[in-house]
């Protein structure tokens, strides 16, 4: 079904509230055409039998109710699914940004009906977008599982790449594969993009990658201007250091680029969640690398300040830089403009027409 389909398909959907009190799951069940592990899932939230670590305390299963991800006291279901990074991320892909607030602003049960109805008219628009935002909830808890018991499930998939693919697994049955191809590919073009800042403020993308043959290190990154234009860009070679060395590494090289030309107002997005975690819960002497408290110092400056998640489908220009980042030497190289390979990237990530998907 197309997203917009159901809000015209049913008579309850003009009002969000009368289908809760009717029975929220009735409505889901007869209208969800999602994956079978989907929607026992949804059937497991809309009865409030998932775990969080607050339910488990209730339970006297724990003494711990926080959040095992990213350490917030308090792990209920919406904090899983809508405000811990990851999937706040998400979100800031999948919903219309003038709808966000409210978005986020629902009660957690209200919240799951009326996207997956689509009433609220949240969602970007993207066909079967109920479909993926089920596979999307169902994948935010199995990577929340993964983290709190520490099992490695050798998946490197995205949590928004497995939700894309489940989706698409989903319509094939339906549409055959060549339009369920289609469909995915549209979503992926809709969700995954890079955003200008805000009025008044700049923004720091930057990445750190490694060579799988050499083990050679880079970072890079790119400042944009509060227009959301290229204002300077980075890169350099580091050398034999870890993904999250040279990820750390590129923070660090973006906020003295960015503290040396006077910006005061700067949102900074990292698309590695241990990174980010390592400098937003810093405390002296947890850390082994020296940097993240260089990192810190400088982010408790006098400065309006902002540190959020990106997927790294939307942190591509950054990637490009530090693929970019000459071999020569261990030199940092700055960029006034976009070096000519970077443009095509730039222009993508400006008019959102960016990503191959599906
Ligand atoms: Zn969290």
């Amino acid at each position: 079904m197309h997203c917009n389909s159901k809000a015209t398909s049913s008579g309850s959907v003009g009002s969000p509230t009368l289908a809760l009190a009717a029975d929220g799951w009735f409505q889901i069940r007869l209208t969800y055409e999602g994956l079978p592990k989907v929607m026992t899932f949804l059937w497991l939230l809309c009865h409030s039998r998932i775990l969080t670590n607050v339910e488990r305390a209730r339970w006297h299963m724990t003494n711990n109710s926080s959040c095992p991800v990213c350490a917030f006291p308090v792990e209920d279901l919406h904090h899983v699914l809508c405000f811990c990074h990851v999937a706040h991320s998400i979100w800031g892909c999948f919903i219309r940004q003038d709808h966000l607030d409210e978005f986020m602003s629902l009660e957690i049960k209200e919240w799951i009906y009326v996207n997956l109805s689509n009433v609220g008219g949240f969602v970007l628009d993207i066909a079967d977008c109920d479909v993926l935002f089920g596979s999307l909830l169902l994948n935010l808890w199995l990577r929340r599982n993964e983290v709190t018991f520490q099992v490695c499930s050798g998946n490197h998939e995205s949590i928004l790449d497995a939700s894309i693919r489940l989706q698409k697994e989903c319509l094939v049955g339906r549409l055959g594969d060549l339009n369920a191809t289609a469909v995915v590919r549209q979503a992926t073009r809709s969700m995954i993009r890079w955003h200008r800042p805000p009025k008044g403020w700049c923004k720091l993308n930057n990445d750190g990658v490694v060579a799988a043959s050499s083990g050679d290190s880079a970072y890079g990154g790119v400042i944009y201007n509060a227009t959301g234009d290229w204002l300077i860009g980075f890169n350099r070679r580091l050398g034999i250091f870890s993904v999250l060395e040279s990820k750390l590494w590129g923070i660090y090289e973006g906020l003295m680029t960015v503290w040396s030309i006077g910006i005061d107002h700067l949102i900074i997005e990292v698309d590695n969640i241990e990174a980010l975690n390592l400098i937003q819960q810093y405390k002296k002497g947890e850390t082994t690398l020296s940097l993240v408290s260089h990192i810190v110092s400088m982010i408790n400056q006098q400065w309006s300040f902002e540190m959020n998640h990106i997927m790294c489908e939307g942190n591509k220009l950054a990637d490009c830089m530090a693929k970019f980042a000459s071999r020569d030497d261990l030199i940092c190289h700055c960029f006034l403009s976009p070096p000519g390979s970077m443009i095509l990237q730039l222009e993508e990530d400006l008019h959102n027409i960016s990503v191959e998907g599906g």
